[in-house]
Protein backbone atom coordinates (compact mmCIF):
# COMPACT_ATOMS: atom_id res chain seq x y z
CA UNK A 1 0.00 0.00 0.00
CA UNK A 2 2.83 2.62 0.59
CA UNK A 3 4.89 2.60 -2.34
CA UNK A 4 1.63 3.81 -4.09
CA UNK A 5 1.27 6.28 -1.50
CA UNK A 6 4.43 7.65 -1.87
CA UNK A 7 4.00 8.02 -5.36
CA UNK A 8 0.54 9.61 -4.92
CA UNK A 9 1.98 12.16 -2.46
CA UNK A 10 5.54 13.05 -4.20
CA UNK A 11 5.14 12.37 -8.03
CA UNK A 12 8.59 10.14 -7.87
CA UNK A 13 9.25 6.74 -9.95
CA UNK A 14 7.72 4.20 -7.19
CA UNK A 15 9.58 1.76 -8.72
CA UNK A 16 12.57 1.55 -10.62
CA UNK A 17 16.09 0.90 -11.17
CA UNK A 18 16.54 1.49 -7.47
CA UNK A 19 13.90 -1.45 -6.42
CA UNK A 20 15.59 -3.47 -9.03
CA UNK A 21 19.00 -3.18 -7.26
CA UNK A 22 17.13 -4.20 -4.25
CA UNK A 23 15.85 -6.79 -5.53
CA UNK A 24 19.10 -8.44 -7.20
CA UNK A 25 21.06 -7.55 -4.26
CA UNK A 26 23.02 -5.25 -6.11
CA UNK A 27 24.66 -2.01 -5.51
CA UNK A 28 23.47 0.44 -8.38
CA UNK A 29 26.87 2.07 -9.90
CA UNK A 30 25.82 2.53 -13.56
CA UNK A 31 25.47 4.57 -16.36
CA UNK A 32 23.31 7.31 -14.18
CA UNK A 33 25.12 7.64 -11.53
CA UNK A 34 28.32 8.09 -12.60
CA UNK A 35 26.76 11.24 -15.15
CA UNK A 36 25.70 12.51 -11.93
CA UNK A 37 29.02 12.59 -10.34
CA UNK A 38 30.32 14.09 -13.57
CA UNK A 39 27.70 16.86 -13.38
CA UNK A 40 28.01 17.82 -10.02
CA UNK A 41 32.23 17.00 -9.54
CA UNK A 42 33.51 14.85 -7.07
CA UNK A 43 32.50 17.83 -4.27
CA UNK A 44 29.21 16.41 -4.69
CA UNK A 45 30.11 12.43 -5.15
CA UNK A 46 29.18 11.82 -1.26
CA UNK A 47 25.25 13.26 -1.92
CA UNK A 48 24.84 11.17 -5.39
CA UNK A 49 22.68 9.07 -3.66
CA UNK A 50 20.74 11.67 -2.74
CA UNK A 51 20.99 13.31 -6.00
CA UNK A 52 19.42 10.27 -7.60
CA UNK A 53 16.03 10.22 -5.81
CA UNK A 54 13.85 12.36 -8.44
CA UNK A 55 12.01 14.38 -6.14
CA UNK A 56 15.35 15.80 -4.80
CA UNK A 57 17.41 15.71 -7.83
CA UNK A 58 20.59 18.61 -8.50
CA UNK A 59 17.78 21.19 -7.28
CA UNK A 60 16.82 20.18 -4.28
CA UNK A 61 20.27 18.98 -3.31
CA UNK A 62 21.20 22.76 -3.94
CA UNK A 63 18.38 23.39 -1.54
CA UNK A 64 19.78 21.01 1.07
CA UNK A 65 22.89 22.63 0.94
CA UNK A 66 21.32 26.20 1.36
CA UNK A 67 19.25 25.19 4.20
CA UNK A 68 19.13 26.69 7.91
CA UNK A 69 17.93 24.24 10.44
CA UNK A 70 17.99 24.69 14.19
CA UNK A 71 17.47 21.60 16.05
CA UNK A 72 16.33 22.54 19.63
CA UNK A 73 16.95 19.85 22.37
CA UNK A 74 19.43 17.17 21.29
CA UNK A 75 18.82 14.13 22.78
CA UNK A 76 17.42 11.11 21.42
CA UNK A 77 15.72 12.81 18.99
CA UNK A 78 18.01 15.61 18.48
CA UNK A 79 20.81 13.48 18.05
CA UNK A 80 19.33 11.28 15.26
CA UNK A 81 17.92 13.94 12.89
CA UNK A 82 21.08 15.93 13.23
CA UNK A 83 23.34 13.20 12.19
CA UNK A 84 20.53 12.10 9.90
CA UNK A 85 20.57 15.95 8.10
CA UNK A 86 24.17 16.32 8.33
CA UNK A 87 24.96 13.53 6.36
CA UNK A 88 22.03 14.82 4.23
CA UNK A 89 24.14 18.15 3.65
CA UNK A 90 22.15 20.72 5.05
CA UNK A 91 24.11 23.76 4.83
CA UNK A 92 23.67 25.02 7.84
CA UNK A 93 22.78 22.85 11.85
CA UNK A 94 22.30 24.67 14.89
CA UNK A 95 22.00 22.75 17.97
CA UNK A 96 20.24 24.08 20.86
CA UNK A 97 20.77 22.39 24.44
CA UNK A 98 21.06 23.09 28.18
CA UNK A 99 22.26 19.98 29.11
CA UNK A 100 25.28 18.07 29.61
CA UNK A 101 25.86 14.01 28.71
CA UNK A 102 25.64 11.40 31.22
CA UNK A 103 25.79 7.76 31.27
CA UNK A 104 21.99 7.10 31.03
CA UNK A 105 21.95 8.88 27.56
CA UNK A 106 24.08 6.38 25.60
CA UNK A 107 21.87 3.66 24.84
CA UNK A 108 19.46 6.19 22.38
CA UNK A 109 21.56 9.45 22.34
CA UNK A 110 23.15 8.49 19.28
CA UNK A 111 25.95 11.36 18.47
CA UNK A 112 27.49 10.35 21.98
CA UNK A 113 29.85 8.29 23.55
CA UNK A 114 31.81 7.18 27.08
CA UNK A 115 34.31 9.98 26.88
CA UNK A 116 31.58 12.56 26.56
CA UNK A 117 29.99 11.31 29.74
CA UNK A 118 32.94 10.73 31.87
CA UNK A 119 33.89 14.20 30.99
CA UNK A 120 30.08 15.51 31.43
CA UNK A 121 30.46 17.29 27.98
CA UNK A 122 27.58 19.76 26.98
CA UNK A 123 25.36 18.19 24.56
CA UNK A 124 25.79 20.68 21.67
CA UNK A 125 29.58 21.18 22.07
CA UNK A 126 29.47 16.98 22.06
CA UNK A 127 26.93 17.20 18.84
CA UNK A 128 29.36 19.48 16.84
CA UNK A 129 32.19 17.90 17.22
CA UNK A 130 30.67 14.70 15.98
CA UNK A 131 28.84 16.15 13.57
CA UNK A 132 31.84 18.15 12.01
CA UNK A 133 33.50 14.90 11.77
CA UNK A 134 30.77 13.29 9.35
CA UNK A 135 30.39 15.98 7.40
CA UNK A 136 32.83 19.01 7.16
CA UNK A 137 31.17 20.84 5.03
CA UNK A 138 28.44 21.36 6.90
CA UNK A 139 28.54 24.92 9.42
CA UNK A 140 27.78 23.61 12.87
CA UNK A 141 26.66 25.87 15.56
CA UNK A 142 26.57 25.07 18.89
CA UNK A 143 24.24 26.85 21.51
CA UNK A 144 24.53 25.71 25.23
CA UNK A 145 21.62 27.46 26.24
CA UNK A 146 18.01 26.69 27.84
CA UNK A 147 15.57 28.24 24.61
CA UNK A 148 13.11 31.06 26.42
CA UNK A 149 11.16 33.82 25.24
CA UNK A 150 13.84 36.20 25.60
CA UNK A 151 16.32 34.44 23.25
CA UNK A 152 14.10 32.59 20.93
CA UNK A 153 14.01 34.88 18.10
CA UNK A 154 17.96 34.66 18.57
CA UNK A 155 18.78 30.68 18.88
CA UNK A 156 15.99 30.00 16.12
CA UNK A 157 15.66 33.09 14.14
CA UNK A 158 16.72 32.51 10.36
CA UNK A 159 15.87 28.73 10.24
CA UNK A 160 13.91 27.55 7.50
CA UNK A 161 12.64 24.69 9.70
CA UNK A 162 13.33 24.12 13.50
CA UNK A 163 13.09 20.53 14.47
CA UNK A 164 11.45 19.80 18.00
CA UNK A 165 14.27 17.26 19.86
CA UNK A 166 12.46 19.25 23.45
CA UNK A 167 11.24 16.59 26.37
CA UNK A 168 8.24 19.12 27.20
CA UNK A 169 5.42 21.30 26.44
CA UNK A 170 6.56 24.50 27.44
CA UNK A 171 9.27 24.51 25.39
CA UNK A 172 6.85 23.52 22.07
CA UNK A 173 4.55 25.76 23.39
CA UNK A 174 7.33 28.60 22.64
CA UNK A 175 8.51 27.19 19.79
CA UNK A 176 4.80 27.01 18.29
CA UNK A 177 4.66 30.95 19.43
CA UNK A 178 7.71 31.46 17.68
CA UNK A 179 6.72 29.74 14.59
CA UNK A 180 3.34 31.40 13.89
CA UNK A 181 4.51 34.68 14.24
CA UNK A 182 7.87 34.37 12.12
CA UNK A 183 6.60 31.90 9.51
CA UNK A 184 9.17 29.31 10.58
CA UNK A 185 7.85 25.88 10.03
CA UNK A 186 8.88 23.41 12.67
CA UNK A 187 8.13 19.47 13.12
CA UNK A 188 7.21 17.75 16.13
CA UNK A 189 8.63 14.78 17.59
CA UNK A 190 7.79 12.99 20.67
CA UNK A 191 8.25 9.71 22.32
CA UNK A 192 8.10 7.77 25.74
CA UNK A 193 8.41 3.67 26.00
CA UNK A 194 7.60 2.04 22.44
CA UNK A 195 5.12 4.69 21.17
CA UNK A 196 5.80 7.79 19.31
CA UNK A 197 4.03 10.90 17.70
CA UNK A 198 5.23 13.25 15.00
CA UNK A 199 3.75 16.53 13.22
CA UNK A 200 5.15 18.64 10.64
CA UNK A 201 3.03 22.55 11.63
CA UNK A 202 3.74 25.04 8.69
CA UNK A 203 2.19 28.10 9.32
CA UNK A 204 -0.80 29.58 7.44
CA UNK A 205 -0.88 25.89 5.64
CA UNK A 206 -1.71 23.55 8.60
CA UNK A 207 -2.96 23.84 12.01
CA UNK A 208 -0.50 24.90 14.68
CA UNK A 209 0.38 22.80 17.78
CA UNK A 210 -1.92 24.67 19.80
CA UNK A 211 -4.88 23.86 17.32
CA UNK A 212 -3.94 20.51 18.71
CA UNK A 213 -2.85 20.61 21.76
CA UNK A 214 -4.80 23.92 23.37
CA UNK A 215 -3.35 23.61 26.85
CA UNK A 216 -0.35 21.54 28.53
CA UNK A 217 -1.09 18.57 30.53
CA UNK A 218 -1.87 19.13 34.16
CA UNK A 219 1.86 19.19 35.81
CA UNK A 220 2.81 15.92 36.97
CA UNK A 221 0.37 13.50 34.60
CA UNK A 222 2.54 13.09 31.19
CA UNK A 223 4.69 10.34 31.34
CA UNK A 224 8.14 11.09 30.61
CA UNK A 225 11.24 8.98 29.33
CA UNK A 226 12.48 8.94 33.01
CA UNK A 227 9.48 7.39 34.35
CA UNK A 228 8.37 5.25 31.52
CA UNK A 229 11.67 4.57 29.82
CA UNK A 230 12.16 4.40 26.27
CA UNK A 231 13.30 2.09 23.32
CA UNK A 232 15.75 3.92 20.93
CA UNK A 233 13.92 1.56 17.97
CA UNK A 234 10.50 4.27 17.77
CA UNK A 235 13.03 7.46 18.90
CA UNK A 236 14.69 6.68 15.10
CA UNK A 237 11.27 6.14 13.80
CA UNK A 238 10.03 9.04 14.95
CA UNK A 239 13.57 11.03 13.74
CA UNK A 240 13.17 9.67 10.67
CA UNK A 241 9.75 11.17 10.01
CA UNK A 242 11.12 14.37 11.34
CA UNK A 243 14.09 14.62 8.83
CA UNK A 244 11.87 13.31 6.21
CA UNK A 245 9.68 16.65 6.25
CA UNK A 246 12.45 19.15 6.99
CA UNK A 247 13.97 17.61 3.86
CA UNK A 248 10.49 17.98 1.69
CA UNK A 249 10.07 21.91 2.60
CA UNK A 250 13.64 22.30 2.07
CA UNK A 251 13.61 20.90 -1.52
CA UNK A 252 10.51 22.89 -2.11
CA UNK A 253 7.76 19.99 -1.38
CA UNK A 254 4.72 20.39 1.04
CA UNK A 255 4.77 18.00 4.33
CA UNK A 256 2.88 14.83 4.64
CA UNK A 257 -0.34 15.56 6.31
CA UNK A 258 -1.62 14.46 9.24
CA UNK A 259 -0.42 13.53 12.70
CA UNK A 260 1.71 10.24 12.64
CA UNK A 261 1.00 8.00 15.50
CA UNK A 262 3.39 4.41 15.88
CA UNK A 263 3.72 1.64 18.53
CA UNK A 264 7.06 -0.16 17.49
CA UNK A 265 6.26 -2.70 20.70
CA UNK A 266 2.79 -3.72 19.12
CA UNK A 267 3.74 -2.27 15.24
CA UNK A 268 0.86 -0.33 15.47
CA UNK A 269 1.36 2.65 12.60
CA UNK A 270 -1.06 5.27 11.40
CA UNK A 271 -1.63 8.71 10.36
CA UNK A 272 -4.53 10.23 12.20
CA UNK A 273 -6.42 13.00 9.72
CA UNK A 274 -5.99 15.86 12.09
CA UNK A 275 -4.75 19.19 11.61
CA UNK A 276 -4.60 19.65 7.98
CA UNK A 277 -6.06 23.61 8.20
CA UNK A 278 -5.81 25.86 11.17
CA UNK A 279 -8.68 26.31 14.21
CA UNK A 280 -9.83 29.98 13.56
CA UNK A 281 -10.46 29.72 17.19
CA UNK A 282 -7.09 28.60 18.01
CA UNK A 283 -5.76 30.95 20.96
CA UNK A 284 -2.16 31.20 18.97
CA UNK A 285 -2.93 31.11 15.26
CA UNK A 286 -6.18 32.20 14.80
CA UNK A 287 -6.39 34.87 17.89
CA UNK A 288 -3.03 35.62 17.13
CA UNK A 289 -2.27 35.80 21.06
CA UNK A 290 1.22 34.24 21.67
CA UNK A 291 1.35 34.13 25.55
CA UNK A 292 4.43 32.03 25.73
CA UNK A 293 6.62 34.87 23.97
CA UNK A 294 5.77 37.21 26.77
CA UNK A 295 8.35 37.60 29.21
CA UNK A 296 7.10 35.55 32.41
CA UNK A 297 5.43 33.56 30.37
CA UNK A 298 7.88 30.80 30.69
CA UNK A 299 9.06 28.76 34.07
CA UNK A 300 10.84 30.94 36.29
CA UNK A 301 14.37 29.79 37.95
CA UNK A 302 15.48 31.25 41.40
CA UNK A 303 18.87 30.34 42.68
CA UNK A 304 18.59 29.87 46.62
CA UNK A 305 21.92 31.08 48.18
CA UNK A 306 24.20 28.40 49.82
CA UNK A 307 21.50 25.74 49.22
CA UNK A 308 23.36 24.21 46.58
CA UNK A 309 19.50 23.92 44.92
CA UNK A 310 17.05 26.08 42.36
CA UNK A 311 13.53 27.29 42.87
CA UNK A 312 10.84 26.40 39.83
CA UNK A 313 7.98 28.36 39.11
CA UNK A 314 5.70 26.79 36.28
CA UNK A 315 3.98 29.60 35.00
CA UNK A 316 0.53 27.79 34.97
CA UNK A 317 -0.66 26.67 38.41
CA UNK A 318 -2.53 23.83 37.35
CA UNK A 319 -2.59 21.59 40.19
CA UNK A 320 -0.23 18.19 40.26
CA UNK A 321 -1.90 14.61 41.20
CA UNK A 322 0.33 13.60 43.76
CA UNK A 323 -1.19 10.11 43.50
CA UNK A 324 -0.51 9.79 39.98
CA UNK A 325 3.02 11.26 39.88
CA UNK A 326 4.14 8.65 43.28
CA UNK A 327 2.47 6.07 40.93
CA UNK A 328 4.76 6.50 37.96
CA UNK A 329 7.92 7.26 40.35
CA UNK A 330 7.67 4.20 42.03
CA UNK A 331 10.79 2.05 41.84
CA UNK A 332 12.22 5.07 39.80
CA UNK A 333 13.31 7.06 43.46
CA UNK A 334 12.67 7.45 47.11
CA UNK A 335 8.94 9.45 47.22
CA UNK A 336 6.69 10.34 50.59
CA UNK A 337 3.86 12.75 50.05
CA UNK A 338 1.00 14.30 52.15
CA UNK A 339 -1.07 16.85 51.16
CA UNK A 340 1.23 19.52 51.11
CA UNK A 341 4.47 18.68 49.78
CA UNK A 342 5.87 15.55 47.60
CA UNK A 343 9.48 14.82 48.46
CA UNK A 344 11.21 12.82 45.77
CA UNK A 345 14.69 11.28 45.94
CA UNK A 346 16.48 10.24 42.30
CA UNK A 347 19.69 9.89 41.42
CA UNK A 348 21.75 12.89 43.13
CA UNK A 349 18.46 15.10 43.09
CA UNK A 350 16.38 15.79 46.15
CA UNK A 351 12.95 17.90 44.93
CA UNK A 352 10.30 18.55 47.32
CA UNK A 353 7.06 19.44 44.71
CA UNK A 354 4.38 21.72 46.18
CA UNK A 355 0.45 20.94 45.06
CA UNK A 356 0.39 24.25 42.44
CA UNK A 357 4.01 22.72 40.61
CA UNK A 358 6.68 25.10 42.61
CA UNK A 359 9.39 22.48 43.25
CA UNK A 360 12.60 23.23 44.45
CA UNK A 361 15.47 21.09 43.63
CA UNK A 362 18.46 20.52 45.72
CA UNK A 363 21.68 18.94 44.19
CA UNK A 364 22.39 21.64 41.57
CA UNK A 365 22.70 25.23 41.74
CA UNK A 366 22.32 25.59 38.02
CA UNK A 367 18.93 26.60 36.46
CA UNK A 368 19.24 24.90 33.42
CA UNK A 369 20.23 21.80 34.82
CA UNK A 370 16.97 22.01 37.28
CA UNK A 371 14.84 23.04 34.75
CA UNK A 372 15.83 19.47 32.57
CA UNK A 373 15.96 17.71 36.20
CA UNK A 374 12.31 18.65 36.40
CA UNK A 375 11.17 18.43 32.88
CA UNK A 376 12.59 14.39 33.65
CA UNK A 377 10.91 13.67 36.15
CA UNK A 378 7.88 15.75 37.02
CA UNK A 379 7.18 16.67 33.39
CA UNK A 380 5.63 19.83 32.24
ZN1 LIG B 1 -3.41 27.16 15.96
Amino acid sequence: MWPARQAGNSGQRAVGSGQQAAGSGQCAVGSAQRSVVSRFGMALERYSRQVLFSPIGQEGQARIRAGVVTIVGCGALGSASAEMLARAGVGTIRIVDRDFVDLTNLQRQTLFNETHAREGVPKAVAAARVLSEINSEVRVEERVDDLTSANVQELCGGSDVVVDGTDNFETRFLLNDFSVKSGTPWIYGACVGSVGAAFAFVPGQTACFRCLFPVPPETGTAETCDTAGILSSVVHVVAAYQVTQTLRILCGHSPNAGLLQVDVWTNSWRTAPLGEKPDPSCECCGLRRMAYLTPGAASRTTRLCGRNAVQISPPSRLGVSFEALAERLSGIGSVQFNSYMMRITVDTFEIALFPDGRAIIRGTDDPAQAKSVYARYIGG
